[in-house]
């Protein structure tokens, strides 16, 4: 199966069973909107649990706060969203259709790092054991060649856009040969910017309404609430104060199904520290970062960093953390040094002194900042899309069956146990009631006697529930039940006393936790 077939399938898979919708969809949905099911906000909400606690919880230095989605628009000014939030944008003329100038040329660029990652393969089979990659990169003329152009190309778009110089972004374009991959021609327009946030007024217009935003970055209502934190909570520098919410961009090119969404959620921390102090924390949140995505268990080698080169108007250092997702290693995390300049910003448009008093030191100054921001929602397609399984099955009689899995880290599934009397009658789902009354309050279950019992393991492997339970006949006599395992599908006979314990150990978050701070 291609990745894009792959990718075809889960958005289809993800509708058909209940996790994500097209926004408004009777009306033929909004684009890049999406709505979030029964399944999809479980597993949604376990994603920001998962986070929260790791950030809010282990680190004694870090509070939480929820600020609202409306700010006074000054705001956006001092933080350079109404001056710089911009993408470049570039139409081709003969299908209509709009482009980021900036992502026509990065994808040309992933393609010429393709093609240099297939000359080395190429060459691995040709020369077996005794293959030297490093002086093969180095050495040989093809990809010397293709490395070259690549490292010129970049380094053209990154000063370009650093200066603001949209006449030679097209420039690349052309130089490249890129081509729209709707009409296959290079007929394009000028390269514009396009201001990425969302206006809208407040109050009525009688009483003269105001234009404000829906904010774009939840991280400026961690900034304008500073002061109140610290003072409040009598926090002592370095901490850091950690958001969940949403965020709304007017994204040129909303493609890649909930990857870029015009509205969507983000998870945030800014890190306060002494200035000089904050590329030892830069360091420390990316290393601590990276713990937090690979304790999900999906292979190390589904991520990596990419340093920025080119660096957004407020940072000093940045990286983004990339996951492989089935069209290419995207970014889904971005952890960024961001100096003193909201703090220093707003403190210059509110003419209030915005600054932390070291009592140890008797200095006071503007705190730098570091900062993680995650997309929520591109942590759920990452989830999706690591555990979206195809498997064929040799059954005893030596016929084949298929069936899909969801191998959704059992701590963040959304269903944790399904209980499943074996048939409907003789008392056994009075039995599977009183397990799920047991187990409700500490986990989501599911209860379901339709079918035959092995349909009702597919239906749960479907959605990704990581065990089942079935009462059966020996379960009256002897209090005991079937758990069956969804990735292994291996079963054991178990004690009912002992589920809690076995479901804890098996789906509980502690274990991610401790892998964290391990
Ligand atoms: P990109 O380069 O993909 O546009 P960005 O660098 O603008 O992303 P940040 O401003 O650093 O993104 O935002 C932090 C995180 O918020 C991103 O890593 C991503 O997970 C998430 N995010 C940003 N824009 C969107 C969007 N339009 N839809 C969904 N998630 C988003």
């Amino acid at each position: 199966m291609t990745q894009e077939d792959l990718f075809k399938k889960l958005i289809a898979h993800s509708k058909e069973y209940g996790f994500i919708f097209p926004s408004s969809e009777i009306y033929d949905g909004l684009s890049a909107v999406y709505d979030y099911g029964q399944l999809g906000v479980e597993l949604k909400n376990n994603i920001k649990k998962y986070w929260w606690d790791a950030m809010v919880r282990l680190n004694e230095n870090i509070v939480g706060i929820d600020a609202a989605i409306f700010m006074h628009p000054k705001v956006w000014e001092a933080s350079g969203h109404v001056g710089a939030f911009n993408d470049p944008l570039i139409d081709n003329k003969d299908s209509k259709k709009r482009y980021r100038a900036d992502v026509l040329i990065e994808d040309w660029l992933a393609k010429q790092d393709e093609k240099i990652a297939k000359e080395v393969e190429k060459a691995r089979k040709r020369f077996g054991e005794a293959f030297d990659e490093a002086m093969f990169v180095e050495t040989n003329p093809r990809v010397t060649e293709l490395r070259k152009k690549r490292d010129e190309v970049n380094h053209r778009m990154v000063t370009a856009l650093t200066d603001n110089n949209l006449a030679e972004v097209k420039t690349i374009i052309e130089d490249c040969g890129i081509v729209c991959p709707i009409s296959g021609t290079k007929n394009w327009t000028e390269v514009r910017q396009f201001n990425l946030m969302f206006e809208t007024k407040i109050g009525s217009v009688a009483e003269g309404a105001g234009t404000i935003y829906l904010r774009p970055e939840t991280a400026q209502g961690i900034f304008v609430n500073f002061l109140n934190v610290q003072k409040t909570g009598r926090m002592k520098i370095p901490f850091g104060i950690a958001q969940i919410g949403k965020a709304f961009r007017n994204e040129i090119v909303a493609r890649q199904f909930i990857f870029r969404m015009r509205e969507f959620e983000q998870m945030e921390m800014q890190f306060f520290v002494h200035p000089g102090d904050e590329m030892k924390w830069y360091e420390h949140w990316k290393a601590f970062r990276m713990k937090w995505h690979k304790a999900l268990g999906f292979g190390d080698d589904m991520y990596r960093f990419h340093d920025h080169e080119k660096l957004a108007h407020y940072a000093n250092a940045a990286a983004d953390i990339e996951f492989k997702f089935p069209f290419g290693f995207k970014e889904v995390e971005g952890i960024h040094s961001r100096t003193d300049f909201d703090l220093g910003n707003h403190q210059k448009f509110s003419g209030r002194k915005i600054q932390y008093f070291d009592p140890e030191t008797s200095e006071s100054f503007v705190p730098y900042v570091v900062e993680t921001s995650i997309g929520v929602d591109r942590m759920v397609l990452q989830v999706l899309s690591a555990a979206y399984t195809e498997e064929t099955l040799t059954k005893e009689d030596g016929s084949k069956d298929e069936r899909v899995v969801l191998k959704i880290p059992a701590a963040i599934a959304p269903v944790k146990v399904a209980v499943l009397p074996l048939i409907k009658k003789d008392g056994l789902p009075e039995v599977a009631r009183e397990i799920i009354d047991s187990l409700k309050f500490d986990y989501a279950c599911q209860y379901d006697e339709k079918d035959s019992i092995g349909k009702r393991y597919r239906r749960q492997d479907a959605i990704g529930t990581p065990l089942c339970v079935t009462v059966d006949h020996q379960s009256l006599e002897d209090k005991s039940v079937t758990v069956r395992y969804r990735d292994t599908m291996a079963q054991k006979r178990v004690a009912i006393a002992e589920l809690p314990a076995l479901i804890e150990e098996e789906a509980g978050m502690k274990k991610l936790f401790k892998q964290i701070l391990g």
